[in-house]
């Protein structure tokens, strides 16, 4: 146990459920989805979320989602990336991740 939910699903034995891995990246599937299509993707080295991650690990989290939307043949239709960021923004899980949400349409503004 790290102290970390996500750096413990990385490391443990939930890793079957991951869905998409590179050497920085990986993506599981959401515990309480929003959409028929909701991944959470994620640099494997922990950051607490937005504000102190790099640029560089923020990019290949979006890219990972993009290249998983085609996987998931949502790249068409469309989808959302969404990271939330400290208290206003709805973060419950400090370390950084994007959601990936598709398979319906997404409504505007988000609450
Ligand atoms: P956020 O509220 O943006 O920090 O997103 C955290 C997300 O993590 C939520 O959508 C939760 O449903 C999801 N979540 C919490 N625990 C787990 C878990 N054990 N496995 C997968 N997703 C989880
Ligand atoms: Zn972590």
């Amino acid at each position: 146990m790290s102290g970390c939910l996500f750096c413990d699903i990385l490391s443990g034995d939930k890793r079957s459920g991951i869905v998409y891995e590179d050497e920085h990246i990986a993506a599981f599937e959401d515990i309480n989805p929003q959409a028929p299509v909701h991944v959470l993707v994620l640099p494997k080295r922990h950051y607490t979320g937005l504000n102190d991650a790099p640029a560089e690990t923020s990019g290949r989290c979006i890219e990972a989602a993009r290249r998983i939307a085609s996987e998931k043949g949502i790249d068409n239709s469309g989808y959302r990336v969404v990271a939330n960021c400290g208290s206003d923004g709805g973060q419950t899980v400090g370390h950084l991740h994007f959601h990936l949400l598709g398979g319906r349409r997404m409504k505007w503004p988000p609450g």
